[in-house]
């Protein structure tokens, strides 16, 4: 790291009394990043190149609809108010969060429904229902979850909320790794405790929340069977967007600034030092620390596409396995608040071959014939995200994302894929929807391309594969550049917000404390020099 004497203000900038941070993106890890760097005492500046904070979790309200682009499910929001706690703030008096029941339906093919929820015994009685022999294996299976969430997530210090940048830190967890059986896939380690196949689907599937593919990535995952049905599944009121809002907010009032509509160019670096930012607009921003919440790729091969690099060359970082894209459609609905009723706020209509559409979508990079929807009805919960009488949706399918090489045009597709996601949803779900709907917003994989600049249209970043978690990836602090560091979901732990809300926490383990005034005059000993 460079001596805090040396010169490396830019033309312009007045000496800081505080350490300085810059964080490049107001997504979620990098809000959670600049409120946990504006509690330690240090003048936080955030760019985002959108016009809103929130990232992916931003929304967009068109003809009186409230699309939430992004993440519907909290899940441990406990997370959030511990950061808001740390803050000096009481998250509840700031954001209404609702426990959902049920948290969400899986309907499959043949029209049975499983109805997911915190209620074990009701949950138990649908198993007696449809699987009655896989009862005592599905008790084992969630005995095996909480202990994985224990030891990974739990709390501070556990493995996926400590910095795991040092080999040894993730050396020495392997044992634990091989007890709690983290070698199989998380179907591989459900379909050993139980044989029914819904069964198996519903304590398996929760990867394709955050990117993964369930056949493959890690069985720790199974450990979010344990905390939603310990900690429940929320809604956020008025979406993800109103969080994000009041982050901003919160950062604002700590003496934290927010630039939006603002691209970062360039980290600008001296020897093996990130020493600032360069703007689209060619200004330069000195800082002490730089912090990226942007895409892996942007920030090692675009944003520092000068530097050689250690670790992260583009081959490197485009060999890797990158999450599964999306295709979403929002869209409003007239008169339809009383229509449905057996449609609730999170449903996930299955599809008839659930392996070959994942198997499609991650290994052979195509579109599945059959595809299974995610569909989200917000308004059945939030009246503020519809006129009166309407109704929001959105609906969510997964697709390869843009690194394979195939003939997918989805500027030539958008519009029949969207008819066969309506003629699914009209089969299955939502009869006569066609007809209802008077305003809609589709995102492709170019979109998520376009709007967050990520790799490969992926919707998660990096897939949260083993072998590209813990140490294997991109760390927090960053192995390319002294004061360089990342949050989000490219870092550890991972996609999902309380993996990008871990990311932020793990800065407070690894940036240097700043207590009192007479500490931050002492840091302060930077000359103000006009140079570049
Ligand atoms: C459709 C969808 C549904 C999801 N559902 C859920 C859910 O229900 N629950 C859940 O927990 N998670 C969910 N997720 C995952 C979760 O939303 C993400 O993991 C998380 O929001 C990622 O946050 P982030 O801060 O890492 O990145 P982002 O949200 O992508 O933020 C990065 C920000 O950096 C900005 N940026 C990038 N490059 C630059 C640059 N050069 N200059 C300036 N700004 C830049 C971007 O504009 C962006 O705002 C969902 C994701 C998607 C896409």
């Amino acid at each position: 790291m460079l001596k805090k004497t040396d010169e490396t203000y830019f033309e312009g900038e007045k000496e800081s009394e505080k350490p300085t941070a810059v964080i490049i993106g107001a997504g979620f890890g990098g809000l959670s990043a600049a409120m946990v760097l504006c509690e330690k005492g240090y003048h936080v500046r955030v760019f985002d190149r959108l016009q809103t904070v929130g990232g992916r979790g931003s929304s967009k309200t068109q003809d009186g609809h409230r699309f939430d682009l992004g993440p519907t499910i909290l899940t441990l929001p406990k997370n959030f108010e511990e950061l808001w706690k740390r803050c000096g703030e009481d998250l509840n008096k700031h954001i209404k969060i609702e426990k959902l029941n049920p948290y969400y339906d899986l309907r499959f093919d043949d029209n049975n429904v499983v109805s997911i929820s915190g209620n074990k015994s009701e949950f138990e009685d649908q198993i007696k229902k449809f699987a009655p022999n896989d009862l005592k294996g599905y008790r084992q299976f969630m005995r095996l979850s909480e202990r994985q969430y224990n030891f990974a997530f739990s709390k501070k210090g556990s493995m996926g909320r400590s910095p795991m940048h040092r080999l040894w830190d993730t050396l020495k967890v392997l044992p634990r790794f091989a007890l709690l059986r983290a070698d199989r896939s998380v179907y591989k380690s459900a379909a050993s405790y139980v044989t029914n196949s819904k069964l198996r689907f519903a304590l398996s599937f929760h990867p394709l929340f955050v990117g993964g593919n369930p056949f493959t990535v890690t069985s720790m995952w199974g450990l979010v069977n344990y905390l939603e049905h310990k900690f429940g599944v929320y809604y956020i009121h008025g979406g993800a967007q109103a969080m994000a809002n009041k982050m901003a907010e919160k950062i604002r009032s700590s003496g934290g600034q927010i630039k939006l509509n603002t691209t970062v160019e360039k980290i600008l670096t001296k020897e093996n030092s990130a020493i600032g930012i360069q703007l689209g607009s060619g200004e330069k921003i000195s800082a002490d620390y730089i912090v990226s919440n942007a895409d892996l790729q942007n920030t090692y091969n675009s944003l520092l596409g000068h530097r050689k690099k250690k670790r992260w060359t583009k081959n490197k970082l485009d060999s890797k396995k990158w999450s599964m894209s999306l295709f979403v459609w929002h869209f409003g609905t007239s008169k339809t608040g009383s229509k449905w009723k057996n449609v609730g706020h999170h449903t996930i209509l299955v599809g008839p071959n659930y392996k070959k559409e994942v198997n499609d979508i991650f290994i052979k990079g195509t579109l599945p014939q059959e595809m299974s929807l995610y569909v989200h009805r917000p308004s059945v919960t939030d009246k503020t995200c519809a006129p009166k009488g309407d109704d929001t949706f959105y609906v969510l399918a997964c697709v390869p994302n843009l690194s394979f090489k195939n003939d997918i045009d989805w500027q030539k597709i958008e519009k029949s894929y969207k008819e066969k996601v309506l003629n699914v949803l009209e089969r299955r779900l939502l009869p006569g929807l066609g007809r209802s709907i008077k305003t809609e917003y589709i995102m492709t994989p170019l979109d998520f391309k376009e709007r967050y600049l990520s790799h490969f249209g992926s919707g998660f970043s990096l897939e949260p594969q083993m072998f590209q978690s813990a140490w294997f990836r991109p760390h927090n602090r960053s192995e390319e550049l002294d004061n360089l560091f990342l949050v989000g979901a490219g870092t550890h732990p991972g996609p999902g917000l309380p993996g990008v809300l871990a990311s932020a926490e793990i800065l407070d383990d690894i940036l240097p404390e700043v207590k009192n005034s007479a500490e931050e005059k002492a840091y302060s000993t930077k000359k103000n020099i006009v140079q570049v």
